[in-house]
């Protein structure tokens, strides 16, 4: 893995009027890191994706995706998974991912069917690309949003849960998949609540309350534990309790 970094956050702050979720986040994912960050309900992970692909500004601090501001001039650089499917129902599945990638920029229609029939391949639905988005299991959209963030080959995948709902086997999917991406040089970062999604990541951030309370690998983590049978959810509990004082 390189060091160079593809996502950066330097003292940001941001609030939803008056209320603070970052006070002073600073943190860097380098290239081809696949990096989760883990926390609970309202701790501020799709706040910092949202943050990271432009739908909001922050009120200080910069952030930077591949060394530019987030804004349309990287968008065709990172794909995006947002937590619930943003998919037109109506349209067929190649429809979606055909619209998506011109959004995003692939404009010549040979590249865009390349990557049309790879990206299908890749999300298991080839047969079923004709068919409406709205005949699909909750699964299957997962595998077509999936889908539409892939579709344009970026550089930066970020993924807001996109783990939910999906049963074991297409969970493993998702993971190996994931994982021949990072070798290939792209970087993910993941927001979760699942343990066996923190498992597959090559570094942590936990965070509390809109601060990262710990980052490390999964071993690392569990080691600050102290026991040799500390499991990844004894460490996130450990780190929040310290967080507060507690421990
Ligand atoms: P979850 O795991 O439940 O998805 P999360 O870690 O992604 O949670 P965020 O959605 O980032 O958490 O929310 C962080 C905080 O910001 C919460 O207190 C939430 O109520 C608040 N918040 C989120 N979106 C808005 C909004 N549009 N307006 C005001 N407050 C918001």
């Amino acid at each position: 893995m390189s060091t160079e970094e593809s996502i950066k956050f330097q003292n940001v702050k941001f609030s939803y009027g008056k209320h603070e979720i970052f006070d002073n986040l600073s943190f860097t994912v380098g290239r081809g890191q696949i990096c989760g960050i883990l926390g609970a309900n309202g701790a501020g992970k799709t706040t910092a994706i949202q943050l990271l692909i432009g739908l909001i500004k922050p009120n200080e601090g910069s952030i930077t995706v591949l060394g530019e501001k987030p804004g349309h001039s990287n968008l065709r650089r990172i794909g995006y998974m947002p937590q619930l499917n943003a998919l037109y129902q109506e349209l067929s599945v190649e429809e979606n991912l055909n619209f998506f990638a011109r959004m995003y920029g692939v404009a010549d229609r040979q590249e865009r069917n390349i990557s049309l029939t790879k990206t299908l391949e890749v999300i298991g639905l080839s047969e079923r690309r004709m068919d409406s988005v709205s005949e699909l299991s909750g699964g299957m959209k997962q595998r077509v949003s999936l889908g539409v963030a892939l579709v344009h080959s970026p550089d930066v995948l970020i993924l807001d849960e996109p783990t939910v709902g999906l049963d074991p086997q297409l969970r493993a999917l998702f993971w190996d998949h994931f994982t021949s991406l990072s070798r290939l040089g792209i970087t993910i970062l993941i927001s979760s609540h699942t343990m066996d999604d923190a498992n597959h990541c090559d570094r942590l951030m936990f965070v509390q309350e809109g601060k990262v309370v710990a980052d490390g690998t999964p071993e690392e983590l569990r080691l600050a534990v102290g026991t040799v049978e500390s499991t990844l959810e004894d460490a996130f509990l450990y780190f929040v309790k310290a967080s507060k004082g507690l421990v």
